[in-house]
C-alpha cells in the first residue's frame, strides 16, 4: 500500500525538526515557570487594571493589553501559505496581498497534533495542549477505558482567553464552522458563540443569540461546502456591523483544502470569499489577525490512490492480533473527505512491552518520519503525556497513518486525498492588517501567539 520511500536526506530532516523541537520546549520550559495557572488566580487580576491608560489581563501565564478597537481574529482551517501565495500571484485576493505588504506577515509553527482541535484550542488560551489538555479531536481516555471525542469541555485544563475577556466586561463573539468545536470555543464565555452548521438553532440561551439565518441572511449550508465557511464570515461581518463585538473568533473548516490544492480553481475561489470579507471587516475598523490551525498536503502517489500505512496491521504482526491499541487523533464525525487518514497516529501498548526497541523499529519504516516514547512526545509536542498513550508516530509529507486496512471506508474520498497531522504541516500563515511593532525579530511564532501579537504589539 505504501507508495512513498523513505530518504537520508527525509530523515535527517526529522531530525533536524527534532532539534529545534528541543530547543522551543527549552524556551517554552523557560515561559513556564512565570505561568499561573488560571485557577489559581486571585479573580480580580483577571480585570482589567483601571489605573494604567493600558489595562491588561493575565491568562494562563500572559498578559494580554485591553483592545483598543474591534479585533477580529480568524482560524482558516487547513491554510497552508501555499494557498495564500497562489491566490495572491493569481490576484484574485487583495486584501491578502494587502496584510501582506502594508501589515504583517510571518510563517508560524501550528502545535503538534497538526490537527483541528488542539490548534484551535491552542490560538484560544495562548498555550500548548500540554497547559490545555486537547491533543486531538479523538482520544482514548484511560479513565473510562473509551476511544472518545475531544469535544467536551470536560478535558480542557485552563480558560480561553475568550472568556476571560468576556468576564472583564468585554463584548466576545464566536462562530465556527463545524458544531464540534463550539463547546470548547465557548467553554464558560459570557457572549454570543454559534456554529454554522447549527446556525438555524441558535438561541439566545444557549448562544447569547437567536435567529442568526435571519441576521446572516443565507440559507443553512451543508456541513461538507465552502458554504459553511462562507457563512462563518458572513455573520462576522453582520455581527460586526450590528453588534461591533471587541473581540471576534471566527473559524472556518478546510473542506476546501482537503480536496484542491494551492492555485487550483476551488481554492482560489474560496480565498477570493474570504478576501472580501476580510475586507469588509477591515473596513469597518477591525484590527485582524488571522492565523491557521495547521497546514495541508497532497498524500497519495502519482495514481491518486492514498499512501496509507496501516499501523494497526503493522503492529499486530509484531506484537499479535490487538496486542496494541492504535488511535488517530483525526478521528471525528465528519470523515468523508479524508477517511479518518491523516499523519500521526498514537498507540497504547501491552505492559512490559520495549517502548525504545519498538520505537527505533518503526523509525526505520519506509513512510515514518518520526516515532518518539510517550514521554518523548509529551516534551517535544508539549503533549499531556496522560492522554497520549505509549508512543507517537509521525508519518512523511506524503504519507497517512490508518488504523487497519478493513476499518478505513475510503469510498467517500471523491478527490485524491489530501490532509494533515504531521511535521510536514506545522507551518501557517500568521498575518495581521497592521504593522506589529516592539517584538523580538528573531522570534520564532506559534499560532497560540496571535491573541499576544494582536493585542499587546498593535497600535
Ligand atoms: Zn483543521
Ligand atoms: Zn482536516
Amino acid at each position: 500500500m505504501l507508495r512513498t520511500a523513505s530518504c537520508p536526506a527525509m530523515l535527517a530532516g526529522g531530525s533536524r525538526i527534532l532539534r529545534g523541537l528541543r530547543r522551543k520546549q527549552l524556551d517554552y520550559e523557560h515561559a513556564q515557570k512565570r505561568m499561573v495557572p488560571i485557577e489559581q488566580e486571585n479573580l480580580s487580576e483577571r480585570h482589567p487594571m483601571t489605573t494604567q491608560s493600558s489595562p491588561v489581563l493575565h491568562v494562563n501565564g500572559r498578559s494580554y493589553r485591553w483592545m483598543s478597537g474591534p479585533t477580529v481574529v480568524v482560524c482558516v482551517d487547513g491554510c497552508e501559505y501555499d494557498y495564500i501565495t497562489a491566490a495572491v500571484q493569481a490576484g484574485v485576493v487583495p486584501y491578502f496581498q494587502e496584510m501582506i505588504t502594508s501589515g504583517t506577515a510571518y510563517v508560524a509553527d501550528c502545535v503538534m497534533p497538526s490537527f483541528t482541535n488542539p490548534n484551535n484550542l491552542s490560538i484560544v488560551t495562548g498555550t500548548p495542549p500540554a497547559v490545555h489538555g486537547i491533543c486531538g479531536n479523538y482520544f482514548y481516555d484511560p479513565d473510562t477505558g473509551q476511544e472518545v471525542m475531544m469535544n467536551d469541555p470536560t478535558y480542557l485544563r485552563t480558560g480561553t482567553i475568550l472568556a476571560a475577556f468576556a468576564d472583564a466586561g468585554a463584548k466576545v463573539a464566536v462562530v465556527t464552522a463545524k458544531d464540534k468545536l463550539r463547546t470548547l470555543l465557548g467553554h464558560k464565555l459570557v457572549g454570543v458563540c454559534f456554529s454554522a452548521e447549527k446556525a438555524d438553532q441558535a438561541s439566545l440561551a444557549e448562544n447569547g443569540i437567536a435567529n442568526v439565518l435571519e441576521l446572516v441572511g443565507l440559507p443553512l449550508p451543508s456541513v461538507y461546502s465552502a458554504e459553511l465557511s462562507e457563512f462563518v464570515f458572513a455573520a462576522g461581518v453582520k455581527l460586526m456591523e450590528s453588534r461591533r463585538p471587541d473581540l471576534l473568533y471566527l473559524s472556518t473548516t478546510d473542506y476546501i483544502q482537503h480536496k484542491a490544492a494551492p492555485g487550483a480553481a476551488t481554492a482560489n475561489a474560496f480565498y477570493a470569499m474570504m478576501d472580501t470579507y476580510l475586507a469588509r471587516l477591515g473596513a469597518l475598523g477591525a484590527t485582524i489577525a488571522l492565523t491557521a490551525d495547521h497546514g495541508m498536503n497532497a498524500k497519495h502517489g502519482p495514481d491518486g490512490q492514498p499512501n496509507v500505512l496501516y499501523l494497526q496491521d503493522m503492529l499486530d504482526s509484531w506484537l499479535g492480533a490487538d496486542a496494541a491499541r492504535v488511535i488517530l487523533p483525526i478521528t471525528d464525525p465528519y470523515v468523508v473527505h479524508h477517511g479518518a487518514l491523516g499523519s500521526f497516529a498514537l498507540a497504547y501498548l501491552p505492559s512490559g512491552t520495549d517502548m525504545a526497541g519498538l520505537v527505533q523499529r518503526l523509525s526505520a519504516v519506509p513512510g515514518i518520519a518520526l516515532a518518539l516514547t510517550r514521554a518523548e512526545a509529551a516534551k517535544h509536542f508539549e503533549l499531556p503525556a496522560d492522554r497520549i498513550g505509549d508512543i507517537a508516530v509521525v508519518s512523511e509529507r506524503h504519507v497517512v497513518i490508518g488504523t487497519s486496512a478493513a476499518r478505513h471506508d475510503l469510498s467517500g474520498l471523491d478527490a485524491p486525498l489530501r490532509s494533515h497531522g504531521g511535521l510536514s504541516e506545522q507551518q501557517v500563515p500568521l498575518l495581521f492588517n497592521r504593522k506589529v511593532t516592539a517584538v523580538d525579530r528573531a522570534r520564532h511564532w506559534r499560532n497560540f501567539d496571535a491573541f499576544d501579537l494582536v493585542l499587546n504589539h498593535i497600535g
